[in-house]
C-alpha cells in the first residue's frame, strides 16, 4: 500500500507525465511566459466548461475574491454577508478594501449559507452576499438568488473547492458553481479539484461589460498599456500554469468521478458507525468532493484524528477556529455563542484523505481504523 496522503499530486502527475511535460516544454521554448498564448485559451476551454461567457484568469483565488469587490465598484462601508464557517480569504479581502464583513450561519448539514437566517443580516449597506461552495458542493442557491434579487444584492460565488459541481434548479434547469451569481471566483492551488503547480485563479461572467472591468483591474487597471483609467492591481495566471491547466481540464470529470467513488466507499462503511455522521448529499447539487467530511460526535474528535495519526492516517480540520473568534475579524457583538452551530463544527469537523489517486487497500485500511477506533 502507498503512504496515505491527504493528496497525492505526485502519483496525478505521474499519470499524465508526458502530456504536461510537453505542455512546459513548448512554453519554455517559446519564452512567452507571461500573457502566453496558453493563457486565453486555457481561459476560453474553460469558459466551454463552465459554459459561462468569460473567463478571466489571475494570480490566485483570493485575488479572484478581490477583484471581483473591485470590479463591482463596492465602497468602504458597504456590508457584505459571507459564511462564517469558511476560509479566511473571503473575509481578508473584504476587510482590506475597507468593506465590512457581515458573518452569517451555516447549516450543519450542508456547511454553507443557510438562507433562512441570511434576510436577518440584510442593512440599508449590504451590497452583495458570497456563498462559499465549501468541502466541493454548492450552496443552495436558489433562495439566495430570490434573497439578492428581493434586495438588490450581487452574489459573487466563491466556487475554489467545488469547480466543476452541478446546481439543479426547481425548474430542473442546471448549472456549474460559479456562474449563478453576478460573478463567480475560483483557485488554482495546487491541492484544489483543478489545481496548478504553483498559484493561479479565475473569475468568471456573463455579463461581458464587467468581464472588460474585471480584465483591466487584473492588469493594473489599463487597457491600452501605460494609460490607468481604474485603480487595478498586478494579478496574473502565468503561461506555464496555463499550459499545465489546459491539459488537467481534461480530466476534471474523470477526476470528480475518482473523488466521488472514494466517498462511496467511505460512506458504505462509516454509515455503520453511530458516533460519525458522514456528509450529506443536498438534492439540489452534485459533489465533487474537495473534502470528505465527517462530523464526530461526544467530543471524540481530537482522540480520533490521534489515533488515526498514529496508524499513518493524516486527517485535517477545517476550520478549527470560526472567523468570528479569529483576533483579526473579531467583531464587538460576536463573542462566543452567537453562531452555534459553526462553533460546534469547529469542534466536531475531520476530513479524511480523499484524491484522485485513492488506492481500494487505502481506504479499507483507513475505514477500518476509524471503526475500530470506535
Ligand atoms: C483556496 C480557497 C481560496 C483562496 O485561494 P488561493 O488561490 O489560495 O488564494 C478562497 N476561498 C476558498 C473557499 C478556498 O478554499
Amino acid at each position: 500500500m502507498e503512504k496515505i496522503q491527504m493528496v497525492d499530486l505526485h502519483r496525478q502527475y505521474a499519470r499524465i507525465k508526458p502530456e504536461i511535460d510537453h505542455a512546459i516544454e513548448k512554453v519554455l521554448t517559446s519564452t512567452a511566459f507571461i500573457q502566453g498564448p496558453d493563457v486565453q485559451e486555457f481561459a476560453q476551454a474553460l469558459a466551454g466548461y463552465l459554459d459561462v461567457r468569460a473567463v478571466i484568469p489571475c494570480a490566485n483565488g483570493t485575488d479572484a475574491l478581490q477583484i471581483a469587490m473591485m470590479a463591482l465598484g463596492f465602497r468602504p462601508g458597504d456590508e457584505i454577508i459571507l459564511p462564517v464557517h469558511t476560509y479566511v480569504a473571503t473575509a481578508e479581502v473584504i476587510a482590506l478594501l475597507g468593506l465590512t464583513p457581515v458573518f452569517a450561519e451555516v447549516r450543519a448539514d450542508s456547511f454553507t449559507l443557510d438562507p433562512a437566517r441570511l434576510e436577518e443580516k440584510i442593512t440599508p449597506r449590504t451590497v452583495a452576499i458570497v456563498p462559499v461552495h465549501l468541502y466541493g458542493q454548492c450552496a443552495d442557491m436558489e433562495p439566495l438568488l430570490h434573497i439578492a434579487q428581493k434586495h438588490n444584492l450581487h452574489i459573487i460565488e466563491d466556487a475554489a473547492q467545488a469547480l466543476g459541481a452541478d446546481y439543479t434548479f426547481s425548474d430542473k434547469s442546471v448549472k456549474k458553481a460559479g456562474t449563478m451569481g453576478t460573478i463567480g471566483t475560483t483557485s488554482f492551488f495546487p491541492s484544489k479539484n483543478l489545481g496548478c503547480y504553483g498559484d493561479g485563479g479565475a473569475l468568471f461572467t456573463h455579463d461581458e461589460s464587467l468581464a472588460a472591468r474585471i480584465k483591466m483591474i487584473a492588469n493594473h487597471g489599463q487597457q491600452v498599456k501605460y494609460h490607468h483609467d481604474l485603480v487595478g492591481v498586478n494579478s496574473r495566471l502565468d503561461t506555464l500554469q496555463a499550459a499545465i491547466l489546459r491539459v488537467k481540464l481534461q480530466y476534471l470529470d474523470d477526476y470528480a468521478r475518482r473523488r466521488n467513488d472514494a466517498a462511496v466507499f467511505y460512506d458504505r462503511v462509516l454509515a455503520r458507525v453511530p458516533q460519525v455522521t458522514i456528509p450529506w448529499r443536498a438534492p439540489y447539487s452534485t459533489h465533487v468532493y474537495h473534502q470528505y467530511t465527517l462530523q464526530i460526535g461526544e467530543g471524540k474528535r481530537d482522540a480520533l484524528k490521534q489515533h488515526l495519526e498514529q496508524q499513518g492516517i493524516p486527517t485535517m480540520i477545517y476550520y478549527p477556529v470560526p472567523l468570528h473568534l479569529q483576533k483579526a475579524y473579531r467583531q464587538a457583538d460576536a463573542g462566543p455563542g452567537t453562531f452555534a452551530i459553526t462553533e460546534k463544527l469547529s469542534q466536531t469537523v475531520l476530513s479524511l484523505p480523499i484524491h484522485t489517486e485513492m488506492e481500494a487497500s487505502q481506504l479499507e485500511y483507513i475505514g477500518d481504523a476509524i471503526t475500530r477506533f470506535f
